[in-house]
């Protein structure tokens, strides 16, 4: 297996200054709540199509692993003192090793996929990669903890585990001291339609409803 980690040589680019979409999101938690103990450096929002696309391929085989990167921004909300990501864009990985207990990414297909943001998405980043565990459960590896050191080893890059068997998905994403717990996954803030419907079905979180905004009064499945 030839895997040589190549970071991408772009200058270390500042997040971009805006608010937080805080009042157009649906927040979703884990049962158990690490975030008293765990303080996530980026909070992570995802538009509907993109979670509808991590979940149609995560779905599409339940015998080997699929994954892919996300693009999207990396923001600054400056009022609130937050930093955040938008997930907005979904790239499958080309199936690169048949079989195989888990997901590989070469320096080639890194290399392709950067080629292929600048070219249709300049606008967007790199935000982080997500790949299944089928019937295996929503947690990082020594593998996934390696890879995500080499391929995506800035701190504000995230990884989602998505576990297409029982419905269920999280997201590894360090901390401010830059460590990253294997063991933890936090949850996300879904991005709502005009429609104001939920399209997230993961059994392992948690819609958090904030009774106080009633923008957010949103049909959960
Ligand atoms: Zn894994």
């Amino acid at each position: 297996m030839d895997i040589k980690p190549r970071i991408h040589p772009d200058p270390e680019e500042p997040p971009r200054r805006t608010r937080m979409p805080i009042h157009h999101a649906l927040e979703w938690a884990p049962h158990e709540n690490i975030e008293d103990v765990l303080t996530p450096l980026v909070k992570v929002f995802m538009t509907q199509n993109a979670y509808i696309r991590v979940c149609a391929h995560a779905g599409s085989d339940l015998d080997n692993e699929v994954g892919g990167w996300m693009a999207g921004k990396y923001c600054y909300d400056a009022t609130l003192q937050q930093q955040f990501l938008v997930i907005d864009t979904i790239l499958a990985a080309p199936y690169t090793n048949h079989g195989a207990a888990h997901l590989t990414f070469t320096s080639d297909s890194q290399i392709a996929l950067f080629e292929f943001l600048e070219h249709y998405h300049p606008d967007k980043q790199l935000v982080g990669w997500y790949h299944t565990h089928p019937r295996m459960g929503v947690f990082f590896s020594s593998w996934d903890e390696w890879l995500h050191k080499n391929f995506f080893p800035k701190p504000w890059q995230v990884a989602l585990v998505v576990e297409p068997f029982t419905a269920a998905g999280g997201f590894f994403i360090r901390q401010k001291n830059n460590k990253l717990d294997t063991r933890s996954y936090f949850g996300f803030y879904e991005l709502i339609n005009h429609e104001k419907k939920s399209k997230v079905f993961w059994k392992n979180l948690k819609p958090k409803l904030d009774l106080t905004n009633p923008e957010m009064e949103v049909l959960v499945i």
